[in-house]
């Protein structure tokens, strides 16, 4: 079976979203390069203006043009694989999408919009969401993580593409136990002996986290 093309699958929905959503109309799909890669487990989506850095606090335009298609780009979005793991169900694929969009300037010039995160920000999404779904937009599928992915970023202005299983993209989390059950969660594997700091602040060897397999 083919990979699916998962920078394919989020512009599909990008496109179609500033087609159906008015308070989108004002993006420009093709000003976007969608990028798709395994992000840190806490982030899930990145927007970038490219014509406006913020650098030391000022505006400065960005050192080089990147063309896709034969058009110059705006914008790089870049969301995480895992929106589209059905294991990570908590998430809500289709709002990361929208809150991304809606960092996009009013003028999709290469500038973000300035609005901060927070309640108002995150209704906004849930409105867009909201109309793209009445309007006959649908939900991000999600997919078993054998399934091979096609994915893609930008590191610099150099395109990286590759073929990899869903599996290989989702944060891995490791989980220990000390002798009395605690559960410690870690993100990297712990790479020297390590003891519960719930039984004993200081390193001792009666509390050793032992990975539960
Ligand atoms: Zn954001
Ligand atoms: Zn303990």
């Amino acid at each position: 079976m083919d990979a699916l093309h998962l920078p394919r699958l989020f512009e599909t929905i990008i496109a179609h979203a500033c087609q159906i959503v008015p308070e989108l109309s004002h993006i420009d799909p093709t000003r976007i390069f969608v990028g798709v890669r395994k992000l840190a487990p806490r982030r899930l989506g990145q927007t970038v203006g490219l014509l406006h850095i913020k650098k030391r606090g000022l505006f400065c335009p960005a050192p080089k043009t990147i063309i896709v298609n034969e058009r110059e780009i705006f914008y790089v979005v870049t969301l995480s694989a895992r929106l589209v793991s059905h294991k990570h169900a908590s998430v809500d694929a289709l709002e990361t999408v929208m809150h991304e969009l809606w960092h996009i300037g009013p003028e999709c010039d290469g500038k973000i919009r300035a609005a901060r995160h927070g309640k108002k920000f995150n209704e906004t999404v849930r409105t867009l969401c909201n109309t793209y779904l009445d309007r006959g937009g649908t939900r991000i599928c999600s997919i078993d993580h054998n399934a091979r992915v096609r994915i893609r970023h930008l590191r610099g202005h150099t395109l990286c593409e590759r073929t990899t299983t869903l599996a290989r993209l989702l944060p891995t989390i490791h989980t220990y136990t000390c002798p009395n059950g605690h559960l410690v969660t870690r993100p990297r594997r712990i790479s020297r002996p390590s003891s519960c700091a719930t039984c004993s602040k200081k390193f001792h060897p009666d509390f050793l986290l032992r990975p539960i397999v």
